[in-house]
């Protein structure tokens, strides 16, 4: 045999065992056993729970960028109908108005010597589009109970969960229940609207620490649910995808602008400085940020690939070696190409006031979505570097920097995992990266352990209502709601 032949038939042979090797890992490459907790059963007044979400919604909480544009009233009104609703916890713990009209409840525990924990919503909504009032099967702000849905803005996004806390607080008192460590509730009042430094929640976590509370075990904000997964014909049953954010994205308004000399259009130079800008665009949009595969992503790719058949597992089992492919394919596509990389998006741009008049100064302005990792600053040196106009005038509008990845190594994320398998036994649970902005970022410096989880199962169709026309909320979840906050209070709270 010839030196070609040997190698030739090597490879072959190493091939081959390759794929015998793969064929035996696929064959036990299946989802992981599982012990799925037991828990008593949790009292519930879902009656309730549905009425006193209905009498939520009736209150429109709108929140506007221009404070003087908030009916405050409302705000009023969203207060006084939650020390009516829920008198034992009214009664019980102490209640802060952080001005304009953020809350601040604090629920003393047996052991003030623990570090508390933070349960958080926001008690505001966004406003309704104009001339889509008529498109609501039910208007808007009419909270109503069909029986198997309630209607309107809110009941999704995120009065269902603001609401399920109280009734789990409410009732776990007229049980006789008190927490081992202190608890606090906190609603801001503006999440909506990104306010920066200024927001709601920024000012309940100044208040918190005014009190002497510097360090947080942990906090449960909106963020993942649980969401049925359709069939994927041949590749995936239907399955169930429970995501726990651990982190978020953040996010800088980038000005970039170009001077030049201006003057009057029927003399202009090959390039104007909206000419000038157009090459800064393209430098920015060819050059776009390194992609990653974080953890949490490969963990998503493990646990669905252990559930397709078997020839798909025999290629799966190695999904680790096949990074590249997956970053190749998800750069191409807009919604997964934003859970990989810092994601550079031109919004506004800006020329001269007339049609006749040259520039002076042209800008843009670029939202930029940053990954865990990349600071506002690696982003100003980002575009440095891959601009090849060095001339160019660089602001930082406003920002908000990525927030760390949470350990999930603590009872508080352990509660999480644990509720979520019993309500959802053959769910993937998986620890992601938040795509939006939440209040949780402006509680960061005094927690490591911040989770974003709503415990309601969100069929997808339903999801995409949230901030849209016909925003509600199945009756049948709302209940797993309340049990749901029952027992994570008692979990979280109880075990250090
Ligand atoms: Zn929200």
């Amino acid at each position: 045999m010839s030196i070609g032949q040997i190698i030739g038939w090597s490879v072959l042979a190493l091939l081959a065992l390759f794929v015998l090797i793969s064929l035996i890992r696929a064959i036990f490459f299946k989802p992981k056993k599982r012990e799925i907790p037991a828990y008593p059963d949790e009292q519930v007044d879902e009656a309730r729970a549905a009425a006193n979400l209905s009498a939520a919604v009736q209150i429109p909480t709108i929140s506007y960028p221009e404070q003087d544009k908030v009916d405050w009233a409302q705000f009023e009104r969203f207060h006084a109908f939650l020390e009516k609703a829920y008198p034992l916890v009214h009664a019980t713990c102490t209640r802060e108005i952080v001005p304009p009209a953020s809350l601040l409840y604090h629920w003393k525990g047996k052991n003030s010597d623990l570090p508390p924990m933070a349960l958080l919503a926001h008690i505001d909504v966004v406003p309704i589009e104009d001339g889509t009032e008529q498109d609501w099967t039910h208007p808007p702000f009419s909270g109503h109970n069909d029986g198997e849905f309630i209607w309107g803005r809110g009941t999704v996004d995120m009065k269902n969960h603001l609401i399920c806390i109280f009734e789990a607080a409410e009732t776990l008192l007229a049980e006789g229940y008190t927490p081992e460590r202190d608890i606090y509730i906190c609603l801001g009042d503006d999440e909506e609207v990104v306010a920066g430094g200024n927001s709601g929640a920024n000012k309940i976590r100044e208040a918190l620490i005014a009190r002497g509370v510097t360090k947080l075990a942990s906090t449960l904000d909106e963020g993942g649910a649980v969401l049925p997964i359709p069939k994927v014909l041949g590749v995936l049953p239907e399955s169930t995808l429970a995501g726990v954010g651990v982190s978020e994205k953040g996010f800088a308004d980038i000005e970039i602008a170009v001077t030049s000399k201006g003057g009057h259009s029927s003399a202009p130079p090959n390039h104007t400085a909206v000419g000038e800008l157009a090459k800064v665009v393209r430098d920015l949009e060819r050059n776009q940020f390194n992609s990653k595969l974080l953890p949490h992503m490969v963990d998503i790719i493990d646990q669905a690939s252990r559930r397709m058949p078997i020839y798909l597992r025999v290629i799966m089992v190695n999904h680790k070696l096949m990074k590249p492919l997956f970053l190749a394919v998800m750069k191409r596509i807009p919604q997964a190409a934003c859970m990989i990389r810092t994601c550079t998006a031109v919004t506004m741009a800006q020329g001269s006031p007339a049609s006749n008049v040259l520039p002076q100064r042209a800008s843009i302005v670029v939202n930029f979505r940053m990954m865990p990792g990349t600071s506002t600053e690696d982003v100003v040196r980002h575009i440095r570097k891959v601009v090849r106009n060095k001339n160019i005038e660089i602001k930082v509008l406003r920002n908000i920097e990525a927030s760390p990845f949470s350990s999930t190594d603590n009872p508080a994320y352990a509660a999480l995992h644990d509720l979520i398998l019993h309500s959802a036994p053959n769910a993937m649970i998986v620890p992601y990266l938040v795509m939006g902005g939440t209040d949780t970022v402006f509680y960061e410096p005094i927690c490591d352990n911040c989770y974003r989880f709503s415990p309601f199962f969100m069929p997808l169709d339903l999801l995409m209502r949230t901030h849209a026309t016909d925003e509600c909320l199945a009756l049948s979840t709302l209940g797993d709601g309340v049990r749901f906050f029952k027992r994570y209070i008692k979990m979280a709270a109880d075990k250090s």
